[in-house]
């Protein structure tokens, strides 16, 4: 039968310490933090929880050695020992994950870490025959900058921000609460360490400003439909000496009247008269650059596929280009002369 001390890995006289360490050790194994989603690892660290919940607890530890326990689970003893083991203790754990986590915490040095600046998404349409030849797009953006009048300090021009009297420019205030002394964030400068007395009239005092840039966007031949485009560095500035974000234009192309694109193919639809498809002939295809002269070999059906190669889109990051498909489509008129219609009737007899 397995005990508490089991759980935790432990013999049965082990010290306070022992029995300390070991928890340490085995909760961040199977805390579900490090491993989402796996219920064996939830249900070990419970027990785990559990077994250290009585074993550090010198009462419920005494009680357990005394009257031990089925299935590692005290309680299952004589009726009149009290356990509480619902409860976890929170505040230990807090205490242990705060620091392996690293998450949570709120920062209360005054030190500001450098911040990447935001990601700013953009927009380009071109035509179809644009993104098959490659374009320039200019790209307004709206961003926010260093404040013109002041430069980014927020204080008015021939003033400057001066150390907050509050802090003394440490940019935390320490407050006494029983036993603790607490570490916030200064609330006159918000961290900062120093406060602007005459803000700058342009921008109230944040020392930014909206401006719209506009970037010029190379876009390579052979552009799809929906693609994005990255630019490094050209989006809102960081904060705190952080990079700024990126500039992403997302490019939408135009649909075509006459193709259809497939990858880098382009395909275009050919119609035929039903003797052409069946006796074969010659057709003008019209390609991107120019119309191209086909052979439609004999017997072509409807759908049918023919290639014309290196006809089609540019390659992007590739060499050469992708193909034209010319796709038969055979024509039934609406109408026929008498001449036609007497030769249709010959063909529908003769064909049975
Ligand atoms: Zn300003
Ligand atoms: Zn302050």
């Amino acid at each position: 039968m397995s005990t508490l001390y089991d759980t935790l890995g432990v013999k049965k006289g082990a010290s306070a310490d022992e029995i300390k360490k070991a928890y340490r050790k085995l909760a961040r194994e199977h805390h579900p933090d490090r491993n989402p989603g796996d219920a064996a690892a939830e249900e070990k660290f419970k027990e785990v929880q559990h077994a250290y919940d009585v074993l550090s607890d010198d009462e419920k530890r005494k009680a357990y050695d005394r009257f031990g326990a089925q299935n590692g689970r005290p309680g299952a003893g004589p009726q009149n020992v009290n356990f509480d083991f619902g409860e976890f203790n929170i505040g230990d754990l807090g205490d242990l994950f705060g620091g392996l986590f690293g998450g949570g915490r709120a920062q209360t040095r005054g030190q500001r870490q450098p911040v990447r600046g935001a990601d700013v998404e953009a927009e380009v349409r071109l035509s179809f025959e644009d993104s098959l030849r490659g374009a320039e797009a200019k790209v307004p953006v709206e961003l926010t900058v260093a404040c013109r009048t002041c430069g980014g300090t927020g204080a008015e021009p021939g003033t400057a921000p001066v150390i907050c009297p509050e802090c003394n420019g440490r940019g935390v205030k320490a407050e006494s609460q029983g036993l603790f002394a607490l570490s916030q964030p200064c609330p006159r400068c918000r961290g900062n360490g120093t406060v602007i007395e005459q803000p700058c009239k342009s921008c109230q005092g944040s020392g930014r400003e909206r401006r719209i840039k506009t970037y010029t966007v190379k876009v390579k031949p052979g552009v799809k439909d929906a693609t994005r485009i990255r630019l490094k560095g050209k989006g809102e500035a960081g904060s705190n000496g952080g990079p700024a974000g990126d500039l992403v234009v997302l490019v939408h192309v135009d649909a075509s009247p006459v193709y259809e694109r497939r990858g880098d193919d382009l395909v275009v639809n050919v119609p035929l008269s039903y003797a052409t498809a069946v006796l074969g002939g010659k057709v003008d295809v019209p390609t991107p650059e120019g119309a191209v002269s086909l052979k439609i070999p004999s017997g072509s059906e409807d759908g049918k596929l023919i290639r014309i190669k290196g006809r089609g889109a540019p390659r992007i990051g590739g060499s050469g280009k992708g193909d034209v498909l010319a796709r038969v489509r055979i024509q039934v008129p609406k109408r026929v002369n008498k001449k036609e219609r007497e030769l249709l009737e010959e063909l529908q007899k003769s064909s049975g």
